[in-house]
């Protein structure tokens, strides 16, 4: 859609449709609808590194990661081991700290495998990606994982919208009938069909 206002909206072919609610779920786009409160939400963007191998001969049996990981993700928090363990990658591995770099490691259904992936924040990014940022993550995954063929066939990025504010995601009605949400960050993919069930069961 390229405009949004209460009870319709207007499609890319220039017409413009009825609805009774109107949910805007645009990701990083939704700037486009609405600038002014984009601006205002306390979203940045967040640009990840991502590579795949060639597929494998054997399949690997589970989806990997390592100490890296529990430094990354919020829902380790509370282990009292960590303390420990991101002082020592403060003073061994700062560069993977810099990056927000942690490896995950998983395959898909013809054998390739998937890794990534690092973090830089900010509103706007380069292009183009780092190839010692990618030298760093294939570094620490030898450090735990040996494939038999670690050649790598493609690299991208993606980007999602991130909270700044310590929200876990954006959920703002800019006027009656239109409902914007947003900014699930990193953790999207796991929590979005359960709060969009949760949003949609309120009205
Ligand atoms: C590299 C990478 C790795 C990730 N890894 C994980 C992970 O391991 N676990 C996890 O939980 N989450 C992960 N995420 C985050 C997760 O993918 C996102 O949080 C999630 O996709 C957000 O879902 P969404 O529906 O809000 O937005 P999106 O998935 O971004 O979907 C928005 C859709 O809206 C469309 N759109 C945009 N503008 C318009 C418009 N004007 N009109 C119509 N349509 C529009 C877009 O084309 C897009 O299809 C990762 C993200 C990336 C980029």
């Amino acid at each position: 859609m390229t405009e949004v206002a209460t009870g319709r909206v207007r499609t890319g072919d220039g017409r413009w449709h009825e609805a009774d609610q109107v949910f805007i779920c645009a990701g990083q786009d939704f700037e486009t609808l609405y600038p002014l409160v984009f601006a205002e939400s306390g979203i940045t963007r967040c640009k990840l590194q991502m590579m795949r191998t060639a597929a494998q001969p054997a399949r690997l049996g589970a989806s990997l990661c390592a100490g890296l990981t529990l430094t990354h993700y919020k829902a380790f928090e509370k282990l009292p081991g960590l303390p420990a363990l991101r002082k020592r990658f403060e003073a061994e591995m700062p560069e993977y700290l810099r990056w927000g770099i942690h490896v995950l490691v998983s395959q898909n259904q013809i054998g390739e495998v998937t890794l990534g992936d690092t973090h830089e924040y900010g509103l706007h990014h380069d292009p183009f990606e780092r190839a010692e940022l990618n030298d760093l993550v294939i570094k620490y995954l030898e450090t735990f994982c040996r494939l038999p063929k670690p050649q790598i066939t493609e690299t991208w990025h993606g980007i999602y919208p991130k909270m700044t504010n310590g929200k876990n995601w954006f959920h703002h009605e800019p006027e009656p009938g239109v409902t914007i949400l947003n900014g699930l960050g990193g953790a999207g993919m796991t929590l979005s069909f359960g709060l969009a069930e949760n949003v949609v069961k309120s009205f």
